[in-house]
């Protein structure tokens, strides 16, 4: 099957999920199985800009940033050309001009001049009647067609709309929805197809362009379903043929509400703020409304595309799950190199201020320095030690930031069991001195040549391990959970461990508990 596919954005907001599921679904159809027995699938973005008043250059910025940041790439676009450019639609006005004119003179189309004041007061007419009776009255749709050129030459304001057919019915096929019938009388009377500053509307910029554009299947948002017959009476109007519709799933949030913010993060640039991974939202999204083969959750990209059937979408509503989400972004940083994870994780970093030099106590406005090579080697290995312990990259620089500067002790009571009595402070002041004279002789061990050796020092003094540990680590790291010990001294060195084993002690023995 022929398959070519759009994502069909309006630049008049930021890019959030709904936006991201749209654009993934016809990516995933344009590379799916389906698609490979067609002989030049392609997905396109086609940037629907018509709406001038609520334009904005920096959600088109913001587009291509959250694109990229997915890794999501489409073969035609204004960024990458294609043959049928241009496919920003303020570049294509003549085009519609054009166009609009065949649907006049096929009598499917209108000049109406009414004024915005006259259309309001209608509106509130309609509104205190309770007629039933919505939008536009037809006011114009009688005015004989030379009369109306006339007024037209004269320079008069005046809109182009859509004759909707009296009676009858408008039907089409929705690959997930199967046959969906409406009867033109209740269809929205006499769209506007062409505004007065010459602009065409949603409706007919983007009949024409899927036509021209060869677009085969419309993946789109449930709630287009109803501009769908009227887009259906235009392709009618020109003689043309419908592309195949699908309308997607609605997305909830866990209360049945559509999504939005009350729900949390919807917002792409939210959720990679918050320390999401770009591939990670990807996967999850890709479940919103879909279901691949079973038993498997983590897919790559390609994965996901070789699975993607429309026959798999499911009719009930997606429901975005943010703990599910957060599963997939651990899972996903789980399976990072050191070096790729570090990469992620390094602008947090940064931006938490975590680089100042070995040994010093961190700074204020620390934020935005950039590590030297020696801590650039820490912060890499250092991934090993947290990739299993974190959610979100954004919790990586806390976790590591003692590795980079010396953590402000804890109190006293923090190196010793709870329930500690003056025989266990002298116990743990004994063990730490044992575990300053063993960590500074660990140094150039592995982590397990280091863990073999503290053990066997510990039942050598007949001491616990568990007891040795537990004030060590709280000298070297400044909390009593951590990441691994070992992995930390190793980074830190036998030297600067030593060093806060050290003041650990003088701490301790100035104030006792
Ligand atoms: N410009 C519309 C939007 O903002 C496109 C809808 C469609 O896919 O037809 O979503």
């Amino acid at each position: 099957m022929q398959i070519r596919d759009r994502y069909a954005p309006s630049p008049t907001g930021l890019q959030h999920i709904g936006g991201v599921r749209t654009a993934l679904f016809n990516y995933l159809f344009a590379h799916s199985k389906e698609a490979h027995e067609s002989r030049d699938a392609a997905f396109i973005l086609r940037l629907e800009d018509t709406d001038r008043t609520r334009f904005d250059a920096a959600f088109v910025q913001n587009l291509y940033d959250t694109f990229a940041w997915l890794g999501i790439h489409w073969d035609e676009g204004p960024d990458v050309g294609g043959q049928y450019a241009p496919y920003i639609q303020s570049e294509r006005l003549e085009l519609y001009k054009r166009y609009i004119l065949e649907l006049l003179d096929a009598d499917k189309a209108y000049y109406c001049f009414c004024s915005p004041e006259r259309l309001e007061t209608i509106r509130l007419e309609r509104e205190a009647s309770r007629s039933g009776e919505t939008g536009y009255d037809r006011h114009c749709r009688s005015i004989p067609k030379e009369e109306a050129a006339a007024r037209v030459a004269s320079g008069q304001p005046c809109v182009i709309r859509l004759k909707i057919p009296l009676d009858g019915i408008t039907g089409f096929y929705d690959r997930l929805l199967g046959h969906i019938e409406w009867k033109n009388r209740d269809v929205n009377p006499d769209p506007v197809l062409l505004k007065s500053d010459g602009f065409p509307t949603y409706h007919l910029a983007n009949v024409v362009d899927d036509h021209l554009m060869g677009i085969t299947h419309v993946l789109r948002a449930q709630e287009w379903l109803s501009s769908t017959p009227l887009h259906v009476i235009i392709y009618a109007g020109f003689g043309w043929t419908p592309p195949e519709f699908c309308h997607l799933p609605m997305v909830m949030g866990q209360d049945g509400k559509k999504l939005s913010k009350r729900h949390g993060a919807t917002g792409v640039d939210e959720f990679r703020r918050q320390g999401y991974l770009g591939e990670a939202l990807v996967n999850y999204v890709a479940f919103l409304g879909a279901s691949y083969e079973e038993g498997k959750d983590v897919y790559t990209l390609a994965e996901l595309a070789a699975c993607f059937s429309l026959d798999k979408l499911n009719k009930a509503p997606a429901v975005f799950d943010y703990k599910k989400l957060e599963w997939y972004n651990a899972a996903y940083i789980r399976v990072k190199t050191n070096e790729e994870l570090a990469q992620l994780a390094l602008p947090f970093a940064v931006e938490a201020g975590i680089f100042e030099k070995v040994g010093k106590e961190r700074k204020q406005g620390s934020a935005g320095i950039e590590p030297d090579a020696e801590q650039k080697r820490i912060f890499v290995e250092a991934m090993s030690l947290v990739k299993e312990r974190v959610s979100f990259l954004t919790e990586i620089p806390a976790k590591v930031a003692y590795l980079f500067s010396e953590p402000p002790l804890p109190d006293a009571s923090e190196f010793f069991p709870k329930k500690a009595d003056i025989h266990a402070f002298s116990k743990t002041i004994t063990l730490l001195t044992m575990g300053k004279d063993l960590v500074s002789r660990m140094a150039a061990m592995t982590d397990a040549d280091a863990e073999a050796f503290i053990k066997t020092e510990a039942e050598k003094a007949g001491v616990k391990l568990g007891d040795l540990m537990m004030p060590l680590r709280v000298a070297v790291t400044g909390a009593r959970v951590s990441p691994p010990l070992f992995g930390s001294l190793r980074l830190l060195g036998a030297e600067a461990s030593a060093l806060r084993v050290e003041k650990a002690l003088a701490k301790l023995t100035a104030e006792p508990v």
